[in-house]
């Protein structure tokens, strides 16, 4: 479907496109520049292939089946791969991709800094962003023009206005759970102003007067995969208050899109505004108050935490998420996922259990 998506807006809008890995890059650039963002997240049972076999047995299926996608021609319509400094192991990917995986294309790296905002820090990310500028210039074939940036900055900020008000309210809107992660999910590779669009609808479909049944869980982690969770959810009596997924929650920003400033300027301020993660190098403590900030609004009676295994660093704070929220009496479930097609046997026996122990 992707493919698809990509060819149609080749043909139709001469747009070129860009496989991204995740998690955290600046998607207003590749939109300033024209450049559709596809990004890919293991996908969910991918084939495994020689390629896979060459990456250690302790890496994620993340990137195995990232190396194994893109070894098959899964992203062959793209015309680049971006590939942010996310952990050891997507830098690790960057470079067997080419080596390995059968991709001849150009491939981008973007590290961003870790740690806190601090002056160094701004001007290394500066520059890193200026570089990955001029990297993407050689797909569009057209130096980056400050006004598109500038327009594209206001653009994801509305996105980010309508996923945050659409993640507080979702109590009332008369969707379930899968079908908004389905919206949500879309902006992973649909074209900004479409991707919008979409989430108007369905700012317009809340209804005040609605409010969702059942219990309310809020869940921290890396990815919505497989989707079924949320149907396992909803027949076990409850539903996703709130998220902090690192492919959904934790990429909304709410830092104020000032556009009448240098625009890189602005997607640096964009960068150190953006919610605690552990790939960015936030410091365990201030997650850890963010996150529980985060469950007291959401009213949940329960949180989740679901990780992918071998995930180094969301897998690091976990104990500590653990002991903050067990000490402030949260009731809390972690399970570990493999971006396989359905959830385990095991695991959706323990969500059941988890939501009848913590119904009322
Ligand atoms: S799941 Fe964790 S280890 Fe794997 S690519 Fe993502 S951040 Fe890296």
């Amino acid at each position: 479907m992707r493919n698809a998506y990509i060819q149609e807006q080749l043909e139709s809008h001469g747009r070129r496109s860009v496989a991204v890995l995740p998690i955290h890059y600046p998607k207003e650039l590749l939109t300033a520049h024209d450049l559709l963002a596809v990004e890919i997240w293991g996908p969910p049972g991918s084939p495994r292939g020689i390629p896979t076999e060459r990456v250690q047995t302790y890496v994620c299926n993340i990137v195995r089946n990232a190396l194994a996608f893109l070894s098959s021609g899964g992203a062959d319509a793209a015309q680049a791969l971006l590939c942010p400094h996310t952990c050891d192991s997507l830098q690790g990917l960057a470079t067997l991709a080419p080596d390995f995986g059968g991709w001849d294309k150009p491939v981008f790296r973007f590290q961003p800094p870790k740690g806190g905002d601090r002056p160094s820090a701004r001007r290394f990310l500066r520059a890193e962003l200026e570089q990955l500028s001029d990297a993407l210039s050689t797909i569009s074939g057209e130096p980056l023009d400050p006004e598109r940036l500038r327009w594209a900055l206001k653009l994801h900020g509305e996105i980010d206005r309508i996923r945050g008000h659409l993640q507080r309210e979702r109590a009332h809107l008369p969707w379930n759970d899968t079908r908004l992660y389905h919206l949500l999910r879309r902006g992973e590779y649909l074209w900004p102003e479409e991707h919008l669009n979409e989430l108007c609808s369905a700012y317009a479909a809340l209804t005040p007067e609605r409010a969702q049944e059942g219990i309310p869980i809020f869940i921290t982690g890396y990815l919505p995969e497989p989707m079924s969770l949320f149907q396992i959810l909803e027949s076990a009596g409850a539903y996703v208050v709130a998220d902090d997924y690192a492919a959904i929650g934790r990429r909304i920003n709410h830092a104020p899109r000032a556009t009448s400033r240098d625009p890189f300027d602005a997607l640096v301020d964009i960068f150190f505004a953006a919610p605690p993660c552990p790939t960015r190098g936030t410091p365990q403590a201030l997650r850890i108050a963010y996150l529980l900030q985060q469950i007291r609004a959401s009213g949940a009676a329960g949180v989740l935490i679901h990780t992918q295994k071998f995930c180094e660093p969301e897998l690091f704070d976990v104990p500590a998420i653990r002991a903050a929220l067990a000490a402030e009496e949260i009731p809390t479930l972690h399970i570990e996922g493999e971006v396989e097609a359905e959830l385990a046997a095991q695991s959706v026996t323990r969500l059941e259990a988890f939501v009848e122990m913590i119904a009322p």
